[in-house]
């Protein structure tokens, strides 16, 4: 075992102060038996805990450090913009070359406004399309994690497009009344309910790869859908590339699988690291955005220019190498053959995910299209794998419904190390029922 001796003291110390002695539940590391590495700090593919413990990283942030930690070229650039003041408040030129930038690698973002999470950026969004097409309600997938906006913190029970209930306490009926739930690649119940509701609908809102219950890629057919029925219906198509965006290709599920939306999200890898996201689109459902129009929508750090630059100089490095996002692929590809063989050796059944650098597995026999199948999986198969990797320092997200990132700073030797560890870790999971 390692020795998590420090963690462990400082975990109890912060659960005095703060809820789950985190700033967001997942870290609390809920359901795996240990504390949750309280982190020193991370360079390149390595992190490492408060006990000296180093680890491989597949969290990366939950999905930003895409070129890996603490890299220098993005260091530098913002400890020179700190220089300079960490925010003003006032239009910078840098705030229009990341428009520029990202409206170039996602054509589809004519207009756009940035914000500090994306959480921020979806409930904007949303607020965005109500005020465009002057409709109350919106259409979400079960499963697909938008963040923690009211509206967006609601699934349907037991699968049932129907209307939905409120998933988290404090979010009222009357929010959770105007959100529509439908199963995540289920295209006859979704294309049912724009039958039924479709011009009620102010937008669709979905993860075009969805990342939030493991990793799901869409079905044949699914976005197609999407795009056929929203198109019809004067629904706004939002695209919540939060996470998949820069990572399931550099140009986003939208290339990928060739479909414009009205309105894309953006955050995680565009802030590199520091706070920031994006919403945009259409131009002429951005011009419905204050001042320009009547949905009001404002940030004080927003655009702020550590963030702004620490995207720009994210983007600009992942760029400036060729094929960058096909290099992650093929390192992740590795990585996931290396663990499906080891859980074939070990006798465990084993499906794989992956879209570009995202992916996942399920401890399942039948392969996983939606969020019933995700919590159908093996979540004590799970904890056993997930246990003995950290283990033998490898450092994944501590939950079954978490996606896994890979980075250009991990070496063909850490993605070997990685599958060695799988190999002990499948016959630990093997032992589980
Ligand atoms: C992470 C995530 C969000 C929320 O972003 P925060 O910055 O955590 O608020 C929204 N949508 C998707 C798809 C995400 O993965």
């Amino acid at each position: 075992m390692i020795d998590l001796t420090k963690s462990k003291a400082a975990f109890e110390e912060a659960k005095k102060y703060m809820p789950g002695g985190v700033n967001s539940p997942v870290r609390s590391y809920p359901h795996m038996g240990c504390p949750p590495p309280f982190i020193q700090e991370a360079h390149g593919s390595h992190i490492t805990d408060i006990d000296g413990n180093t680890y491989i990283d597949y969290v990366g942030s939950w999905g930003p450090m895409v070129l890996g930690h603490a890299h220098p070229a993005v260091i530098k650039a913002i400890q020179k913009a700190a220089e300079r003041s960490t925010s003003y408040g006032a239009p910078t030129v840098m705030e229009t070359e990341i428009a520029e930038l990202i409206h170039q690698v996602y054509p589809s973002i004519e207009k756009m406004r940035m914000v500090n999470s994306g959480t921020e950026a979806t409930m904007s969004a949303l607020r965005a399309a109500r005020g465009y097409t002057g409709r109350d309600k919106i259409l979400k997938f079960e499963g697909c994690y938008h963040g923690h906006g009211d509206s967006l913190l609601v699934k349907a029970g037991s699968g049932a497009a129907t209307f939905g209930s409120p998933d988290s306490a404090g979010v009222t009926k009357g929010t959770a009344k105007d959100t529509l739930v439908v199963p995540y690649n289920d295209i006859p119940a979704f294309t049912k309910m724009m039958d039924e509701k479709g011009d009620e609908i102010a937008a669709v809102i979905v993860e075009p790869v969805a990342g939030n219950m493991c990793c799901v890629p869409p079905v044949e057919g699914f976005l197609e859908a999407l795009r056929k029925e929203t198109e019809k219906h004067g629904t706004v198509l939002i695209f919540d590339e939060v996470m998949c965006g820069f990572r399931t290709t550099f140009h986003g599920a939208q290339a990928r699988y060739h479909i414009h939306p009205d309105m894309t999200c953006l955050g995680k890898i565009i802030g590199g690291g520091l706070p920031a996201a994006a919403y945009g689109g259409r131009r002429e459902i951005m011009n419905c955005i204050a001042p320009d129009g009547s949905v009001y929508q404002a940030g004080t750090l927003s655009g702020n220019p550590l963030a702004v630059t620490a995207g720009i100089e994210t983007l600009k490095q992942m760029m400036a190498i060729p094929d960058f996002d096909k290099i992650l692929e093929k390192k992740t590809k590795d990585l996931l053959t290396g663990w499906k063989q080891a859980a074939d050796k070990a006798g465990v059944p084993l499906v794989c995910h992956q879209s570009g650098s995202m992916f996942g597995i399920f401890f399942s026999e039948k392969d996983v299209l939606n969020y019933h199948d995700a919590c159908s999986a093996n979540a004590a198969q799970f904890k056993a794998w997930f246990l003995s990797m950290l283990n033998q320092h490898i450092y994944l997200a501590p939950s079954p419904f978490e996606t896994l990132f890979m980075s250009y700073a991990h070496s063909d030797e850490d993605i070997e190390k990685t599958i060695q560890a799988a190999d002990k870790a499948m016959e630990e999971a093997a032992k589980v029922k």
